[in-house]
């Protein structure tokens, strides 16, 4: 199983990087520092799942999602990792075309069910 954690913070992204690793020990973890990096790894890779920070320079979450759905025409089920996750917010994610956010700080029990739904049981 490949997994996408696309965040320009560092700390944000070995903590993600980690708690998924708990879950998911075999899971094979890329990275990209912003959405961009990733837009250019997704025009050859094939994930199963990608998690994206929404505020990030040269390209963000908006950007990305618009890029995958769009562009690249990808199914791949894309998680919003947000830190403003208002209401308004969370229904402006939904339309952009994320399938699901999970809200920073990343709470381990709002993390599992999302990987779950997505990812199913690890093996
Ligand atoms: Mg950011």
């Amino acid at each position: 199983m490949k997994i996408l954690l696309v965040e320009d913070e560092e700390f944000n992204l070995v903590v993600l990087e980690e708690m998924i690793k708990i879950f998911y020990p075999k899971a094979h973890i890329s990275t990209a520092a912003n959405g961009k990096v990733a837009y250019e790894m997704l025009k050859t890779e094939i994930f199963d799942l990608i998690l994206s920070d929404i505020n990030m320079p040269e390209m963000d979450g908006y950007g990305l999602i618009e890029k995958i759905k769009k562009e690249l025409l990808l199914q791949t089920p894309t998680i919003a990792v947000t830190a403003f996750a208002i209401q308004g917010d969370k229904e402006k994610l939904l339309l952009a075309g994320f399938d699901a956010y999970i809200s920073k700080p990343i709470d381990m029990n709002e993390l599992q069910p999302v990987l779950q739904m997505y990812l199913g049981d690890s093996s």
